[in-house]
């Protein structure tokens, strides 16, 4: 099969693209570089009746040890432009990113900038487009507006109005998105710096930084922490495979270095039947699949 740009590849190892260094091929991993390629791309993938999943930076992705079957879409450079486009003596700095630009670039040029409140970014892996689907850490009060194509290709612009956001979660129809407009207000650079550095501290004190994981592998129930729970079950080093819940941040899962995904599904559901014998509660997963759905 042949595609209509060289931007397509077959048989790419996802595990070269997910923070937890677990993943087998994608059947067909594309990496776009402008909107026109992409939209190329998945008419394509449309006319043959190819299923289409995203990968942004992967780090709150889990992929299946045997691959994906289809098509893996991971924006390209093309996509990880920022540009401000806010007058500079306007009280809020209007932000257009491209959804492939690494969150930590933003908050570096936020640093630097004065754009306020970005501190509750300062750390947080991955991308900007992954971070609005997720909602990580809320980044969704300062989203004004995105562009997303559906997987038949279509192109739409959606303004906040448009969108809804809650705890680690957007409700988005299928598609891909291409960029995001954010608005910060203006404060001086050296107040945005240090509160930036602060959370930085504090955020390297308390996670799990220095073996791969996906971040927290649970939402937080209503009104208690996941991580909590799973410590108070004692399950805080419990092991399947090399898969092993953090000994520093219970909600973390970690890859002690050969993990496969069947490891970590295990354990999660190990977990998951622990908290709910012991606390009655049914702790819903914050990583996410990609290319099908497990039920846990
Ligand atoms: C060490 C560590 C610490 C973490 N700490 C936090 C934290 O404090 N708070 C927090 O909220 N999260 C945290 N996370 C989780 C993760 O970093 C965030 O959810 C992050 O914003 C995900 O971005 P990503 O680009 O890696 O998304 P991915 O993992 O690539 O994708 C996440 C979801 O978004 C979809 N997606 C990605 N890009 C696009 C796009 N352009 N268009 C459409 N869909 C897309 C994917 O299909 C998937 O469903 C942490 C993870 C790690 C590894």
């Amino acid at each position: 099969m042949t595609w209509p740009h060289d931007c397509t590849r077959p048989l790419e190892r996802l595990a070269n693209h997910t923070s937890f260094r677990i993943g087998g091929p994608a059947e067909w991993f594309a990496e776009p570089s402008s909107v026109d390629e992409l939209v190329e791309v998945l008419r394509e993938a449309a006319r043959l009746g190819i299923p289409v999943s995203v990968v942004g930076g992967g780090t709150n992705t889990l992929a299946p040890d045997r691959g994906v079957h289809g098509l893996v879409v991971h924006l390209g450079r093309g996509f990880r432009t920022i540009d401000e486009v806010s007058p500079a003596d306007a009280p809020t700095a209007h932000v257009v990113c491209g959804a492939a630009l690494l969150t930590q670039r933003l908050v570096y040029l936020a640093a630097k900038s004065g754009w306020g409140e970005l501190e509750t970014l300062a750390g947080l892996p991955g991308q900007v487009g992954g971070a609005v689907v997720m909602n990580a850490q809320g980044i969704g009060r300062f989203v004004q507006r995105i562009t997303i194509v559906s997987f038949d290709g279509t192109v739409r612009r959606l303004t906040r109005e448009q969108l809804r956001f809650s705890y680690r979660y957007t409700a988005l129809d299928p598609g891909i998105i291409t960029d995001v407009t954010l608005a910060f207000p203006k404060v001086e650079p050296s107040e945005a710096y240090e509160r930036i550095r602060k959370a930085f501290s504090y955020r390297n004190s308390s996670q799990e930084l220095r073996l791969p994981s996906a971040g927290c592998a649970f939402k937080n129930p209503p009104g208690t922490g996941a991580g909590r729970l799973i410590d108070q079950a004692g399950l805080k080093g419990a092991r399947i495979g090399d898969a092993q819940v953090s000994q520093r941040h219970a909600n973390f899962i970690v890859n002690l270095g050969q993990a496969t995904c069947d490891d970590v599904l295990s354990l999660m559901e190990h977990i998951q039947r622990r908290v709910r014998q012991e606390f009655g509660v049914v702790l819903e997963p914050e990583v996410r699949m990609i290319g099908e759905r497990v039920e846990l």
